[in-house]
């Protein structure tokens, strides 16, 4: 073994392994001065070969400072520290400060006791190479620690439960959330912070994109130890190693529940807002209604006589106007009558103007059994009543003055066991309509053909009933 390494050594020439080494060596003899240095360590530490060889100290213009930038004394030297506390120094961080470099330098140092058993045959060996590109002045690991925004590492297989993906590292700010420590969570899944309200198709869609390893959003709603929900808006990420392999996912979350709960109070104050509408516009087509009502009685008030509830005179011109034309155009001869109640003051004398009204309703109501739509008759006035009918037929007038006399026979109105009979008077004037029928003239005409009827004599008191006067112009 021993004669097969030698021999090794000796055929690669260690000396010119050395000389071409990246990594700088320097050899201390026992007393530290420099015995060798490769020509890597010269130029990392901007000397030459003449400042370094045989000397104990450096340079009065050089320090070494320690990782948090602190002068370090020469006892504390790499070859001292080796030298008198008896170790070897792993990976030790130190910085270089050359005055005339405005940067530290750092290196990452090692450094042993090559120990043959006596001093002057023993060395130390202190190898460095720069990482002054990748040395940071501050620390990532303290700003993801101490961020107030929750940091889970997890592995990146497996990601199934039970087991994965399997958390290897939670920061200060999930403590404080969640209510569990490092050591409680470090080996565990994330799904131990989900509940009976977390939404499944945010976890499946998180599980589909840790699959894919793709970055995921998602907000979602975790439990704390003690079973406190809260929702979380969680980015995950995938970390790759320097082969591009996804070996890890890390996700940044933030608390967002106050957030939430202000969304939802809007959205509920939203549906209130909508509830107002929706209840308003419900109280607005309500009132719409209301005022058509009333627009409607109004019309009605308009054109109904309010008391009898037939039409008044006013759209009683309007109809006989249109009854006139339509005779017009057929070439048919129109029947205008007059009908006025007898002694009706007698009526009110004696039994109270509620009495006489009851009996105007009653000659009304006569008059709505009797006409026909297309008919217009109305309430004159007073105990007036009027209408204008389309003669058809020779004997329609006698069948309406029947039909009116029947009605009107029937009529009595019974008031405390008291019966009250009436006549009326009725004149009618019948007129071939044409373009110059002024209804007015013919209704003086009809008012004319009752007044000789007034002046029949009754004959059946004992009932109500109509004297009749005729008026008929040649047709
Ligand atoms: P005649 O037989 O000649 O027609 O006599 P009359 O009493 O019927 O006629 P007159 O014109 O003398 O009286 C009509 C009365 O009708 C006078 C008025 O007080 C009454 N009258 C008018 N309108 C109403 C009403 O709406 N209700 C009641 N109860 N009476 C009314
Ligand atoms: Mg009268
Ligand atoms: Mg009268």
């Amino acid at each position: 073994m021993e004669n097969s390494e030698s021999g090794l050594a000796n055929d690669l020439n260690l000396k010119r392994l050395l000389e071409h080494a990246h990594i700088g060596v320097v050899i201390h003899a026992w007393d530290t001065s420099v015995v060798y240095a490769n020509p890597t360590a010269l130029r990392l530490m901007r000397l030459s070969y003449e400042q370094i060889i045989g000397k104990t100290a450096y340079d009065p213009e050089w320090h070494f400072v320690d990782e948090a930038g602190k002068i370090i004394g020469v006892d504390d030297y790499p070859v001292n520290k080796v030298k008198n506390q008896n170790t070897r120094l792993e990976n030790e961080i130190v910085g270089a400060i050359d005055g005339s470099q405005p940067d530290i330098s750092w290196f990452l140092v090692n450094a042993y006791m090559e120990n043959s058993g006596s001093p002057e045959t023993s060395f130390i060996v202190v190898t460095f190479n720069d990482i002054t590109e990748s040395k940071q002045l501050f620390s990532f690991r303290d700003i993801v620690e101490n961020t107030q925004d929750i940091v889970i590492v997890t592995e990146a297989n497996p990601i199934d439960s039970p087991v994965g993906p399997n958390i290897i590292y939670v920061n200060k700010a999930f403590e404080q959330l969640t209510g569990y420590t490092q050591d409680e969570v470090i080996g565990e899944t994330p799904r131990i912070l989900q509940g009976a309200l977390t939404d499944k198709q945010s976890t499946q869609r998180i599980h589909d994109a840790l699959a894919k390893q793709e970055a995921v959003t998602e907000t979602l709603l975790n439990y704390d130890s003690s079973g406190r929900p809260y929702w979380l808006e969680i980015n995950i990420m995938p970390l790759t190693n320097k082969y591009g392999e996804v070996t890890h996912f890390a996700a940044i979350e933030r608390d967002v529940s106050e957030r939430k709960f202000h969304l939802e109070q809007l959205k509920t104050k939203n549906e209130d807002l909508k509830a107002l509408k929706v209840t308003l516009e419900k109280r607005v087509e309500e009132r719409t209604n209301e005022l058509m009502t009333a627009k409607i009685t109004l019309e009605q008030i308009a054109f109904i006589d309010q008391l009898t509830n037939i039409p008044n005179r006013r759209y009683f011109i309007d109809q006989a106007t249109k009854v006139i034309y339509s005779a017009q155009r057929q070439a048919l001869p129109v029947a205008f009558g007059f009908i006025d109640v007898d002694n009706f003051k007698k009526i009110n004398d004696s039994h109270g103007h509620s009495v006489g009204d009851e009996v105007l309703k009653a000659v009304a109501s006569c008059f709505a059994n009797t006409f026909r739509k297309e008919d217009a008759f109305c309430r004159y006035g007073g105990e007036e009543f009027a209408f204008a009918v389309i003669v058809k037929e020779n004997e329609d007038t006698e069948n309406l003055a029947n039909r009116l006399l029947a009605a009107v026979r029937n009529t009595k109105v019974t008031i405390e066991d008291v019966e009250i009979y009436f006549t009326i008077s009725l004149g009618i004037k019948i007129n071939q309509a044409t373009s110059t029928t002024d209804f007015e003239l013919e209704l003086k005409d009809a008012d004319e053909a009752m007044y000789q009827a007034k002046k029949k004599v009754r004959i059946n008191t004992l009932s109500s009933g109509i004297k009749l006067g005729l008026l008929c112009k040649p047709l």
